[in-house]
């Protein structure tokens, strides 16, 4: 099986078991996307979609966020953990944003990238998800999953699998692959445990690289 016909397989696959698989960060504005996942880092999202709720309902647009002191912005933030970078992320997020953007998101990947505190995996989720455009999001599942099942051989820099990603999976399903394989990497391809091969959709053909 070549690379791309392994992918398209697992596409396949991963599309009947997680029909539904989708962001599980709350959010109906692109601009709450972006401060969720930044906060997002080292937390969960289930904690994420919780402490925003005080978050938007203190600072509910763009304008109140970016006119926020750093100060109050981290008092509600901290459950996330790492509070403080994260808050002054956010407030120089929506800063920008503000001056620079007219108080919304941009949508251009470039763009996105410049925003303090957005990498390429924030900036593709964004592409993505509120865009709709091709978009790869390398996260600690994807990565995983990647070199387990063969899809990448060994590559464990986010930039690096997202270029090799791009060789061999079709544009347009790169954003839902991503998602289901952040619920197969949760439920089946774990991390902390050994992974559940006996129950997995991909056992005939996944190379299970580094699986004893
Ligand atoms: S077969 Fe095992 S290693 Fe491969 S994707 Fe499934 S659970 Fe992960």
């Amino acid at each position: 099986m070549t690379g791309q016909e392994l992918a398209l397989e697992v596409i396949q696959r991963l599309k009947n078991e997680y029909p539904e698989s989708d962001c599980t960060l709350d959010y109906d504005e692109a601009w709450k996307l972006l401060v969720s996942v930044r906060l997002a880092a080292q937390c969960t999202d289930a904690r994420v979609n919780v402490v925003v709720q005080d978050l938007y309902k203190k600072f509910p647009d763009v304008d109140a966020l970016a006119n926020a002191e750093v100060s109050e912005i981290e008092a509600l933030v901290r459950p996330c953990g790492l509070g403080n970078s994260k808050a002054r992320d956010i407030s120089a997020c929506m800063r920008m944003l503000r001056d620079e953007y007219g108080s919304r998101v941009p949508e251009d990947f470039d763009a996105l990238l410049k925003l303090p505190g957005v990498g390429r995996k924030s900036a593709n989720l964004i592409m993505g998800d509120v865009f709709g455009k091709p978009a790869i999001v390398t996260d600690t599942h994807c990565i995983r999953l990647s070199n387990r099942i063969g899809l990448v051989h060994d590559i464990k820099d986010p930039k690096k699998v997202e270029m090799a990603l791009w060789k061999i999976i079709p544009p347009e399903e790169g954003n839902n692959l991503c998602h289901r394989l952040v619920d197969h990497g949760r439920e089946i391809c774990t991390a902390r445990t050994h992974p559940y091969c006996d129950r997995c959709c991909l056992n005939d053909i996944c190379e299970k690289n580094g699986v004893d």
